[in-house]
């Protein structure tokens, strides 16, 4: 993060804009709505800034810059067209130690503008740290499209009942969930759709009922495979309301990011010793925080109720009586199938899939090998990496031409996406010869070789 946001509040306070034109109007205006002071400073300034700039405390100084004119100032910006000029400015400012803002020079900026969507008091702020300034122009746009121009009125509405709330709510978890109950349900639409007396009706309605809640719920929820944009909507509002994230080994670093910042995140997955936490404490775990009435996410990659034991885990919420829902995820045979380009059925080629554990338990034995022989089937493997040689040999002796077509993918969908073709015969060896690691999904099946036609994915293949 090469910039902190912070909201800056300026009433009152002097702010120095040097320059007469239409840029150092902009600003000007801008600093005007939040309730600054302005010294304008320029030896010509054009008629609608030397007019705003006449109004109130604010001052107008039609000369050139001087070094005191900082004086008192708690924000500069330099909008003249003389470089050398906006260069010393900045620099006086920088070791004054007061922000400065240069327009169009982001080298020489202290503190930048973002591009606002303004909801007052909702405020958004976008911004590419001057890097890509029409990029954030279009982000406030589209959220300009997201959020109703009402929702000013229903934090306004917020604001009126904030302290009453907190008095009756001492717990910030449970106000937290009051508030967000407030702005997604029938309150806020009232307020969208122009019913403001109605909005406060029931929002006084639910404060007078409103009832420390003891108990809070886990949300079961599928992260995909990788790629942040796989994720459902749900799961991403789930992950931004949750108070407490478990997470394990699958989970894609830039998906955790996505959680609410301030949620406390832990890790159940495998430790550098190699040990995971054990199932049943983080079981137990799930349960003891959702008694303690937090909100707990238990995020996993891919499908939660494929080879990724969700099932057992809620089984221990239900027997408590604890709330739960289940968030389905895009699961890795999908995902990866998909950015392979491989299709998994295929009328000419395959008419059935089985996704397959490759963990095999008991060496080569605890597999039904006689059903995966049948060529028009595409068989999946999670887990396959560690027992490839034995899935390829059983499958051939089990009689699978050895010449059947057989992809990895590892890390599939995400950047670091890598896929190696071969035939049931040179997998193993594949394996080998790349440094193919975890996680990885194996497909068998004559599917495979569409990928030739198929592939619209790089990932890190062009690095291989
Ligand atoms: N619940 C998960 C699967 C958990 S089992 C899901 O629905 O996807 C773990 C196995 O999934 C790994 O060993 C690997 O075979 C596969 N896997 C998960 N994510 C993957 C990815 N991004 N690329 C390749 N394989 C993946």
């Amino acid at each position: 993060m090469d910039f902190l946001p912070l909201f800056h509040k300026l009433q009152d306070r002097l702010v120095l804009v040097v320059g007469g034109g239409e840029v150092a109007l902009r600003k000007a205006r801008l600093l005007a709505d939040a309730g600054a002071t302005l010294r304008v400073v320029a030896p010509e300034v054009r008629g609608d800034l030397r007019e705003l700039a006449g109004q109130g405390a604010n001052q107008l100084l039609l000369r050139g810059y001087q070094a005191g004119d900082m004086e008192g100032v708690a924000l500069i910006i330099a909008a003249t067209d003389d470089e050398p000029l906006n260069a010393r400015i900045s620099e006086q400012a920088q070791a004054l130690g007061i922000p400065v803002n240069v327009v169009d020079a982001p080298k020489l900026c202290s503190v930048i503008f973002p591009a606002i969507v303004d909801r007052s008091p909702l405020i958004v702020a976008v911004s590419s740290g001057g890097d890509a300034p029409v990029l954030a122009r279009l982000i406030r746009a589209k959220i300009e499209t997201w959020i109703p121009a009402t929702y000013g009125q229903l934090a306004g509405l917020a604001k009126h009942f904030r302290a009453q709330v907190k008095g009756l709510l001492p717990d910030v978890q449970q106000r937290r969930v009051f508030w967000e109950d407030v702005f997604q349900g029938q309150i806020a639409e009232s307020v969208f759709a122009g019913k403001l007396h109605e909005a406060e009706r029931l929002l006084t309605q639910k404060v007078a009922g409103a009832i420390p809640q003891a108990l809070g719920e886990v949300y079961l929820v599928g992260a995909g495979p990788g790629d942040p944009d796989l994720l459902t909507f749900r799961a991403l509002r789930l992950m931004q309301q949750a108070d407490v994230v478990l997470y394990d080994r699958l989970v894609a670093p830039a998906i955790i990011e996505l959680c609410r910042r301030d949620a406390e995140r832990i890790y159940v997955g495998k430790q550098r010793s190699a040990h995971s936490v054990p199932q049943d404490q983080i079981n137990q775990r799930l349960v003891t925080l959702a008694k303690e009435g937090k909100r707990v996410l238990r995020l996993k990659g891919g499908d939660p109720f494929i080879f990724g034991r969700g099932g057992e885990e809620i089984e221990e919420l239900a027997a408590q009586g604890i709330p739960f829902q289940v968030v389905p995820g895009i699961t890795a045979a999908s995902g990866c199938a998909a950015y392979a380009g491989i299709p998994l059925t295929h009328r000419d080629y395959a008419q059935s899939v089985r996704f397959v554990t490759g963990h095999l338990k008991d060496g080569s034995c605890d597999l039904p090998w006689a059903e995966f022989t049948a060529s028009s089937q595409t068989l999946v493997f999670y887990m396959g990496l560690v027992g490839l040689p034995v899935i390829c040999q059983q499958l051939i002796a089990h009689g699978r031409a050895a010449s059947t077509p057989a992809a990895l993918i590892q890390q599939g969908t995400t950047s670091n996406q890598r896929v190696f073709t071969g035939t049931l015969a040179n997998l193993p060896e594949l394996v080998a010869q790349h440094n193919v690691h975890a996680p990885t999904l194996v497909i068998v099946g004559e599917v495979v070789q569409l990928r030739e036609k198929l592939a619209w994915f790089e990932g890190a293949q062009a690095e291989v």
